[in-house]
Order: C-alpha cells, then structure tokens, then sequence
C-alpha cells in the first residue's frame, strides 16, 4: 500500500510557522485578488483563499466585476494595485469570460507583484532557469510535498500529463530545474499509458478520472493534481485511489493533497513578495 503524500499536515506545519513570521510584522502583508463573473468553482477557490489568507493575518482584498465588465476596467483596477505600495501580492482568479484577452490583463500585473508567477516576464525567467518573483504555486506545493517526503527528483523519470500554462507547462520546467528527465503528455499523446507505465514519478493534471492501476508500474510515485466529480458526484482526482495506490510507493489523495499545497504557496509567495518590497524600499 502506497503512503499518503499528506497535503493538509503539511499545509498545518507551514502555514504555522508562517502566521509566527507575520505575527511578527507590524505592518502586515496584503494579497489582492480580481475575480470576474459568477463561475460557482472560482467564487469557492477565492473565498478558500480570503480565509486562508485572513486566518494568518494577511490582509486580503477581493475586487468583483460582473461577467459582462470590460478588459480595459480591469487593466487600470491593476494599475492602480500595481501603484498602490500596501499591496504587494496581485492575482487573478482564472479563467475569465471570453472576450477578454487573458494574457493581457495577465501581462498587466507588475512583475514584483505576480504571487502566482503567471506573467511572460516571470515565465521567461523561470523557463531560462533564473528565479522569477516567486514559483507558481500549483507546481511550488508539489515540489513542497515532494521535499517533505524525501522525494528527489534528480534523474528520476518524471511524466507530465497536462500542458496547461498554470500547472503541466511550469511543473515540467521545475522537474527540469531539479534535473529531472521530463516527458510531457497531452490530449493529442498517442498511447498515453505505454508512456506513464515509463514513469518513476507521475503527475497528473487533468481533470477527469484518467490514470488507472494498468497505467502505472508498481513503486511509482503518484501525484494527483486533477479536480473532478466521480460517477456517484464525490469530488476525486486524476487517479483512480483505489487501485493506483495498492501499485503506488506514493501517492497524494483528492482532497488532501495537493490543493491545500497550492493554497500554501499562495499564501508563502504573499509573504516573499511583501518582504522583498520592503527590502527594496530600505
Ligand atoms: P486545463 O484544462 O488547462 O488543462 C488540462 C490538460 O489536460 C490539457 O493540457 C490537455 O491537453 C490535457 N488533457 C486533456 N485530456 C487528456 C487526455 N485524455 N489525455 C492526456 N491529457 C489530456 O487544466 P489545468 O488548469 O491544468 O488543470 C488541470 C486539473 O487540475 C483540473 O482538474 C483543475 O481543476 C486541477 N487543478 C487543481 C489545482 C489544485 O490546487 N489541486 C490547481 C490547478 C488545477
């Protein structure tokens, strides 16, 4: 039986020794976050967010617009933050309605404030293998989890499946960083299984239940990303638990896995971002 790659004990251990640090802050750091339309999933993933966030004394500021909002108002919202000095974290809740161009409100947030390293100048950086601002935080709490288990990634096999430029793209880049040799997969792989049964560590990032027993070969190491509803609607994975994790050495469950890491790099890349401001403004 695999062991649990345990996503909420170590969010509880970081996420204290984070609210001591801030404890000690007179001023405290602030995360604001624009959230466009009433998308169900996105209203929680915010509101997880603002908890978090308040539950350590960050300072959290949600601005709303509705569905129908043009781009250009939420441009000058992020010009305003990104002159605001009291804020030093900006992020927007993805994805946004379709006539707005992503990349460009995106692009519009001030590099030293991108808390979850989406912008091209960050991205570039990370792709060169400079440091960016801060690590994207799906792909930093996998790395997290990994670490806290041992787990390195130097010249081990690490299969991707999923490109998606929030998690697929940059995970493969830090495994790379790591010394990893990295295998992309997608929706246009072709015989996807005969490629993750190559794997000594897989990550899936999906969003449909994709990875079965017959797809993994016994000692791998399993990391589930994926968010979907299973045939009885109990919110799952990627990976098929049951099965994977009697061939699996490790395995992160849905939930409890690698969401509350996500949200821990959000709220450790709030308090990075805040730190290096005030160190550039001595
Ligand atoms: P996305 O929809 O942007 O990307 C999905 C990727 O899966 C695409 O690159 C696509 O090519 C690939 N894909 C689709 N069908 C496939 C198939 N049959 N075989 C191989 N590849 C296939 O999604 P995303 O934003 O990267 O998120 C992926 C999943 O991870 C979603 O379920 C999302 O909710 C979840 N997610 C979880 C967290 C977390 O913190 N737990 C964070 C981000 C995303």
């Amino acid at each position: 039986m695999a062991i649990i790659l345990d996503g909420k004990k170590l969010r509880d251990k970081l996420l204290e020794e984070l609210k001591l640090k801030i404890d000690r802050l007179s001023e405290k750091p602030c995360l604001a976050v624009i959230l466009v339309g009433d998308d169900t999933p996105s209203r929680i993933y915010v509101n997880n967010k603002k908890r978090a966030a308040e539950s350590l004394g960050i300072v959290s500021e949600v601005f709303e617009y509705p569905g129908n909002v043009a781009e250009e108002e939420i441009i000058k919202k992020i010009q305003e933050l990104n002159a605001d000095k009291s804020v030093n974290a900006i992020l927007v809740q993805l994805p946004l309605p379709e006539h707005i161009n992503s990349r460009r409100v995106i692009n519009s947030i001030s590099p030293e404030k991108d808390v979850d390293c989406f912008t091209d100048t960050n991205t570039g950086k990370l792709f060169a293998g400079q440091p960016p601002a801060v690590y994207p935080c799906t792909p930093k709490g996998i790395l997290l989890l990994l670490d806290e288990y041992g787990i390195d990634l130097d010249g081990k096999h690490v299969v991707v499946v999923g490109r998606s430029n929030i998690v697929g793209k940059p995970m493969s880049m830090m495994a790379l960083n790591r010394n990893a040799t990295v295998t992309v997969c997608h929706s246009h792989t072709k015989n996807l299984a005969k490629i993750t049964k190559t794997a000594e560590v897989l990550i899936s990032a999906v969003g449909e239940v994709l990875i079965k027993e017959d797809m993994v070969v016994k000692g791998c190491i399993v990391i589930d990303v994926g968010i979907s509803k299973n045939s009885v609607g109990k919110l799952c994975g990627d990976v098929d638990f049951n099965s994977v994790s009697k061939v699996a050495s490790y395995i992160s469950p849905v939930p409890g896995g690698v969401g509350p890491m996500t949200i821990t790099s959000l709220m450790l890349n709030t308090y990075d971002l805040y730190c290096e401001q005030k160190k550039r403004s001595l």
